[in-house]
């Protein structure tokens, strides 16, 4: 996720912050890429029987998990009502003895409430749930799939705009009078990584925490009262006689923002329907958000690679934070009531961060928590591209004023969501903008075209898996010949 606060004066804006929130956990790089088998199941033939050709077939392999989510929605009164199956497939290469599920609805008070938990169609009473963790107590053999089916209500709780704990932690989830979002918002697997565990960071006060293995989602959503809101949703809607029915392939998340208000413009681009969902008195920011979110698609699908998805959606927020999920971004609404025209306006920019989630943070994943430069980083360092392609002065100006490097600061780009306070900077100062600089440093030293190639070649090879900080550095320095030695050392506490 991203958000940054900033004040206008006269023509000059003044990046005063940029901060950015959530919840996670600890130090430094833990976990990396989890080893998959291939997606194609494999044929194992015995031909040196001489009687016949016998033939094994080992259990098939899921490309990924698969969520199945029907969703019964009470707008009026913020209460949800959700039935959720999930197949799951042990893929971890050796026997399992529990499964962990992140639940965030559980973060909020009087939130989440629990009906009943089946495994492979039988009722199970073999879970803990506590706080965002629940555990399942089951052995799973290497390959072996488990159908989880899980009943909950959701008493959706107020977003407190105005109230302080806002301003230190993000809160998408939940309703204010004219909007209700559910982002994170159902109970999922999070990802195991060998010799590690499962991956499930704590929050913290600043950044996100989650981290995501790729799945498909199945999404169906029904009005149970009165009100039958526009639905704003992460993935393409496909019809039905009764509700909306969404489908995602390959997301990280699924996110839904619902709202009786919304205006909507869309635009098709290059086989994606890029849909703005904004407020009356708001036309102007919500069509500048639809043509720079249609501008940055193509930009960094250019340059990164095709867009995976065939929708994205730009919904506008009633906080002051932006926040990315797979297929979907919330823009700030101060972007909106401040939007002018103006060149040096920052909403064309913050639309082409958030977009640039969608390739640093949906189709490469990464652990948020721990590596967060690594999302962060490279989406705010994407800002740069996206403003550049109208003309080089651009590039220049997003640096001077989003940027605004101190000299005298060397906040190391290297932190968690939790440790930042230990080298005086501020999170967004370490994460976002020395982050941005130190790849406008190797930029500089290995050249545009090295550089671009690199950015490609990297979300290729990590499309739709998790890449880590290490990985990202054993790909640059088979990338390029360059000395990467003062650079890293200049931005980085650990060498790489
Ligand atoms: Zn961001």
């Amino acid at each position: 996720m991203k958000n940054m606060g900033f004040m206008r004066s006269r023509n000059f804006v003044i990046i005063a912050v940029v901060l950015s929130l959530a919840l996670g956990s600890c130090g430094k790089s833990q976990q990396t890429m989890t080893s998959l088998p291939d997606a194609d199941t494999p044929t194992i033939s015995a031909s040196n029987i001489p009687q016949a050709t016998v033939t094994v077939t080992p259990a098939p392999t899921m490309e990924n998990p698969e969520y199945v989510i029907k969703l019964a929605l009470d707008y009026g009164q913020k209460q949800a009502s959700v039935d959720e199956t999930i197949k799951y497939q042990n893929q971890s290469g050796q026997e399992l003895s529990n499964l962990v599920l992140a639940v965030e609805p559980n973060l909020w008070a009087d939130c989440f409430t629990l009906k009943e938990i089946r495994v492979n169609g039988q009722v199970s009473t073999a879970f803990v749930l506590d706080g965002q963790k629940l555990e399942l107590t089951q052995v799973l053999a290497p390959l072996e799939i488990i159908t989880i089916s899980i009943s909950f209500t959701l008493a959706i709780p107020q977003i407190n705009v105005n109230n302080q704990a806002a301003i230190i932690r993000t809160q998408v989830f939940g309703y204010t009078s004219r909007q209700l979002n559910l982002v994170d918002w159902y109970p999922f697997v999070v990802p195991y990584v060998p010799g590690q565990g499962w991956l499930l960071n704590d929050p913290a006060t600043y950044g996100e925490h989650l981290v995501y293995d790729s799945a498909s989602f199945d999404v169906t959503v029904r009005f149970a009262g009165e009100t039958a809101p526009v639905v704003a949703a992460s993935g393409a809607e496909t019809p039905i006689s009764d509700g909306k029915r969404f489908l995602l392939d390959k997301g990280r998340s699924f996110a839904l923002s619902f709202s009786p208000d919304y205006l909507v413009k869309s635009q098709d681009v290059d086989g994606v329907t890029v849909i703005s969902y904004y407020y009356a008195g708001n036309a102007l920011g919500g069509q500048a958000a639809l043509d720079a979110t249609v501008r940055a698609l193509q930009i960094f699908s250019q340059d990164f690679g095709t867009y995976p998805h065939s929708t994205l959606s730009i919904v506008q927020e009633e906080t002051d934070f932006s926040m990315e999920y797979d297929g979907l971004y919330f823009l700030e609404r101060r972007l909106y009531f401040g939007y002018s025209g103006a060149d040096t306006d920052f909403l064309p920019t913050i639309a082409a961060h958030e977009t640039a989630h969608q390739w640093w943070f949906s189709l490469v994943g990464t652990d948020q928590a721990n590596e967060p430069w690594l999302d962060e980083g490279l989406s705010t360092y994407s800002e740069r591209l996206f403003n550049e392609s109208f003309s080089p002065e651009k590039g220049e100006w997003w640096y001077l004023a989003r940027i605004t490097p101190d000299e005298n600061k060397n906040c190391p780009v290297d932190i968690s969501i939790y440790g930042f306070y230990d080298y005086n900077c501020y999170y967004t100062e370490s994460v976002y903008k020395r982050g941005a600089m130190f790849l406008q440093a190797v930029r500089d030293l290995i050249g545009d075209q090295a550089f671009l190639a690199f950015l490609k070649d990297f979300a290729t090879q990590f499309a739709h898996r998790r890449a880590s900080t290490q990985d990202f550095f054993t790909f640059l320095h088979q990338s390029s010949d360059a000395d990467l030695t003062n650079i890293i050392q200049e931005f980085f506490r650990e060498a790489h």
